[in-house]
């Protein structure tokens, strides 16, 4: 037991179920989902007043990494969206407001109880090596969660550090993590008169990305505020809605609430200050303002928990295939700077990319048993995670430890004793 949890009898008992799934981000949603379909009593715990996680409390309503053979929750979610009229332009940028009561409702509708405003504070174990609740801190006191399994879905791993899991952080040679972005929500422009500095412009002219990005940084030095990030992205929502990410903060750790604290006040200062400047131009940008920051500064980077396999550089180099992939990986490497001394940007690290497999054993903790992870707090090193942290990866991951956690609930096992045949995994809408 976790030394901070010998008064965990003390602590009322909120619930209990076969599924406790913590972090209600894109891997989270799709795991609850995925485990209440199964036939799991499945609970759900968020610590903001919304679903979706950097998906939408992070603002950042890009989906990178989709395919046509990507199916399941994914598809269906984006299915779902389109029919509401939530995308836009660009096909994999979606209305913020609508992709929270879409994540919201398929939650409900799949028998998912949903827990919001309420933050995984601590963790007991039944014995040296079960995890069996998570405690809770809320506006209703501290509370225990009991599981018969329990999937971290919080991003930054915090279940399993709390459970003493093995981890990493950033890079091996410095722990040097990527920086974080406040994105801001961007109206009073019209499309039209902006559409160069915008991601659609390489989508409708076949520009490089990076010319759009160029440009907007040109006009973001000329109105006096060079950003911290060199590439400076307006991606296009719908109508005239959109989203700026174009602020690094750099050395910020995600573990340390002083950190993230500096980073979003810094952060938002700088977004006002990017929008007072290009209001100051005027013309097409006089009216430019805030719709709104994001709730929650976006992490980028938090633990990698160790698994019991982990996905490596080595295996994007060279395409790896798994017999129990629950995702297959097509965005490359992506790395925003860690130094701002030497660049603001993004590269590839030099690692030229291959779609490739994540095995579901990196989604199972190593050093607990009753503990998986899905997102981007799965089992990796640093070069891959910049990979697979995407949106449409974390979803699936989500989907695929949800369906294990349901079996391994359902039949007294931990989900490491499942038998990846057993789940009859569909999420490929083509053969891996
Ligand atoms: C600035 C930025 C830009 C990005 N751009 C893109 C992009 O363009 N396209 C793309 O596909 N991906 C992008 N990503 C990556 C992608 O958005 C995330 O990696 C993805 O959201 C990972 O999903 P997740 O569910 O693992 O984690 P998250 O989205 O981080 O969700 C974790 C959830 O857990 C909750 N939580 C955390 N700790 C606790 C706790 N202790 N108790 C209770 N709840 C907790 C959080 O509130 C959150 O809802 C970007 C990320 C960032 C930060």
């Amino acid at each position: 037991m976790n030394k901070k949890c010998k008064n965990a009898q003390k602590v009322p008992v909120a619930g209990h179920s076969d599924v406790l799934v913590c972090g209600g981000g894109p891997a989270g949603v799709a795991a609850a989902v995925a485990a209440a379909r199964a036939g799991a009593s499945t609970q759900l715990i968020e610590m903001h007043g919304a679903l979706g996680g950097v998906w939408t409390i992070g603002a950042m309503a890009n989906v990178c990494g989709m395919r046509e053979s990507k199916g399941g929750i994914l598809r269906e979610i984006q299915d779902t969206l389109r029919a509401r009229d939530a995308v836009g332009l660009s096909e994999r940028i979606f209305d913020i407001e609508t992709t929270k009561l879409v994540l919201e409702e398929i939650c409900l509708q799949s028998g998912v109880k949903v827990r919001l405003h309420t933050r995984i504070v601590d963790v007991t174990r039944e014995d040296s090596r079960r995890l069996d609740a998570v405690i809770t801190e809320s506006k209703s006191g501290r509370e225990a969660w009991e599981a018969g399994v329990i999937i971290d879905c919080t991003g930054d791993g915090d279940v399993a550090a709390f459970a003493g899991c093995r981890f990493e952080v950033g890079r091996p040679e410095t722990g040097e993590t990527q920086p974080m972005s406040l994105i801001a929500v961007i109206g009073g422009v019209h499309l039209d008169q902006i559409r160069p500095y915008t991601n659609l412009r390489k989508l409708e002219s076949g520009e490089s990305a990076a010319i759009h990005k160029h440009r907007l940084r040109k006009l973001l030095e000329k109105a006096g505020t060079p950003p911290s990030y060199s590439l400076p992205t307006l991606f296009h929502v719908r109508d005239d809605l959109f989203i700026l990410m174009s602020n690094h903060e750099y050395a910020r750790s995600a573990m340390n609430a002083d950190d993230l604290t500096e980073a979003t006040l810094h952060g938002r200062s700088e977004m006002h200050a990017q929008i007072r400047a290009l209001r100051s131009l005027g013309g097409a940008w006089k009216n430019i303002c805030i719709v709104a920051t994001s709730a929650q500064i976006g992490v980028r980077e938090g633990r990698r928990i160790h698994g019991r396999s982990t996905v490596t550089a080595r295996d994007i180099a060279s395409g790896a295939r798994h017999p129990d992939a629950v995702s297959r990986c097509y965005f490359g490497a992506d790395i925003h700077s860690t130094n701002p001394k030497e660049n603001k940007g993004v590269g590839n690290g030099g690692l030229l990319s291959k779609p490739y497999d994540i095995p579901l054993r990196a989604l199972i903790a190593a050093d607990v048993d009753g503990l998986m992870m899905a997102g981007r707090c799965i089992s990796g090193d640093f070069l891959a995670h910049s990979s697979y942290r995407v949106t449409a990866d974390a979803v699936p991951m989500g989907e695929s430890a949800g369906r294990v956690a349901a079996l391994a609930a359902r039949t007294n096992r931990f989900p490491h004793e499942v038998d990846w045949p057993e789940i009859k995994c569909d999420l490929f809408l083509s053969p891996p």
